[in-house]
């Protein structure tokens, strides 16, 4: 402002001077006069450059000018920029903001207070069917027409949520999401979805497990009942009261080992994953398998004209299969398993052949075939689920509980093994079990296991 001053000064005291040397005391109030409105009138240009140049809003375009109207320039010039800079950075943690709501796993939608999508996430607009580009500043009611969702909105209590069916739902394979939205700033709000169909369905499974134990205790309890009443109040003769004990004796039996898988399901839930410290030679596993496979083919095929015919690997090459890792209980327990069903399921006569093979990765796989009546492929999957049982009265009548399988899948995949199931239906049934080198160890030629396990 000094300087302005200063030079307007200048200015008219030049032209003042001008003045007094042409034409005297008259002359000089002319000459500062007209210097004062030269001055003035370029003063009004620069300022007209100036006003010009902010009017186009080219900021790259900014006018050269010295004094004061080129400080209001650079000033401005500068303000432009910071406010640029500003913008930018908030824009850039919006960006940010954005991008990890689109990371997100739940769907996310941002709406504006008349309830229309500001914003959502490919994970929401994959749940809800949106077009993310298309469908922006539509509103949610008119994209969601879920008749739960209508009333949900319309309701406007959003305390709780509602589950509807996601757009990517099948039949056969049905997709639930759960939605909820959380009001929030002047009346806009969020809403959050999530897919609850892995939950769903677990709720399910529950329901059906709680459903199928009952059914298993309470079928046989009514059973017992019937006896206990009938041995109450009818006189029986000592024959037919040892014949009703006995019939009690059977359905008691089957509620037992019911309860005593059920344990055992429950007890491999909760117990550590076994480690490799503990080491079981495969002939010992084996060996006791062909026992029990035997006994129960002996009591089962008691009053058959013909035996099973079977196959059990020899001992010697057994012993060279070496040892495996894990809880040897429940490997006895889950290759017992596997051979009992065979024995249970294959009519007498039939044939069932055990094998033990190396594979060349360092695994092995233990196998049982029979020539049973085999199994429907579309039961397969399904044999694994507690209480799935093909053949129910078969499965009865032999003792099994439907659980037995669950067991062995169980079992295995702690054990870091898996269950391949093979059936051709009235031809028979393959059951491979295959483990992994990391839980094998063979003897080398010349060296004892012991070395070996020093060794691991
Ligand atoms: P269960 O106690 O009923 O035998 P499992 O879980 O062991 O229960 O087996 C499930 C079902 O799988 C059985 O009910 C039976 O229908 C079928 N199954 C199992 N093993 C065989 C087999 N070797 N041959 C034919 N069907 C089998």
């Amino acid at each position: 402002m000094f300087w302005r001053f200063s030079f307007f000064l200048a200015w008219q005291l030049a032209g003042g001077s001008l003045g007094w040397w042409q034409a005297g005391a008259w002359g000089a109030a002319l000459g500062a006069a007209v210097a004062a409105w030269i001055w003035f009138i370029l003063d009004m240009l620069r300022g007209a450059r100036a006003l010009r140049w902010l009017r186009s809003g080219d900021m790259a375009k900014a006018p050269s000018m010295s004094g004061m109207w080129g400080e209001g320039v650079e000033r401005t010039c500068r303000l432009v920029r910071q406010q640029e800079e500003r913008a930018k950075e908030s824009q850039n943690r919006l960006q940010e903001i954005l991008a990890a709501l689109q990371a997100s796993p739940n769907g996310v939608v941002l709406l504006d207070s008349q309830g229309r999508i500001e914003w959502c996430n490919e994970m929401a607009a994959a749940q809800f069917g949106f077009d993310a580009r298309n469908d922006a500043m539509q509103s949610i009611r008119y994209l969601v027409r879920d008749p739960e969702f209508s009333a949900y909105y319309a309701a406007q209590d959003f305390s709780s949520d509602v589950v509807l069916e996601g757009r990517a739902s099948t039949p056969s394979r049905p997709v639930r999401i759960s939605v909820q939205l959380h009001p929030y700033g002047n009346g806009r709000s969020l809403l959050l979805s999530r897919d609850v169909t892995a939950l769903e369905q677990a709720e399910a499974m529950r329901r059906d497990f709680v459903a199928n134990v009952s059914h298993e205790i309470r079928t046989p309890l009514t059973v017992l009942m019937g006896f206990v009443e009938t041995l109450q109040t009818l006189p029986l003769n000592p024959q037919e009261r040892s014949r009703y004990l006995d019939m009690m004796a059977q359905q008691a039996a089957r509620m037992q080992s019911v309860v005593q898988d059920l344990l055992t399901l429950s007890r491999l839930e909760g117990s550590p994953l076994p480690g490799t410290g503990e080491w079981t030679p495969v002939q010992t596993l084996l060996q006791r398998c062909e026992v029990e496979g035997r006994a129960l083919s002996g009591l089962l095929a008691r009053n058959q004209p013909r035996q099973h015919e079977w196959e059990f690997p020899e001992p010697a090459g057994l012993s060279a299969a070496g040892e495996i890792a894990g809880v040897p209980a429940e490997l006895q327990s889950a290759l017992s398993n596997l051979v009992s069903n065979a024995v249970r399921y294959t009519p007498a006569g039939g044939r069932i052949v055990v094998r033990w093979q190396d594979l060349p990765d360092g695994g092995a796989v233990f196998s049982v075939s029979d020539t049973g009546p085999g199994i429907a492929p579309e039961h397969v999957p399904r044999l694994t689920e507690r209480f799935y049982r093909v053949d129910r009265s078969r499965s009865r009548e032999t003792g099994g509980t439907g659980l037995g399988l669950a067991i062995v899948k169980h079992v295995l995949q702690r054990h870091g093994a898996t269950l391949e199931i093979e059936s051709v239906l009235g031809k028979g049934s393959t059951f491979r079990v295959r483990f992994p080198a990391s839980r094998l160890r063979r003897p080398v030629p010349g060296t004892s296991l012991n070395a070996v396990a020093a060794s691991h």
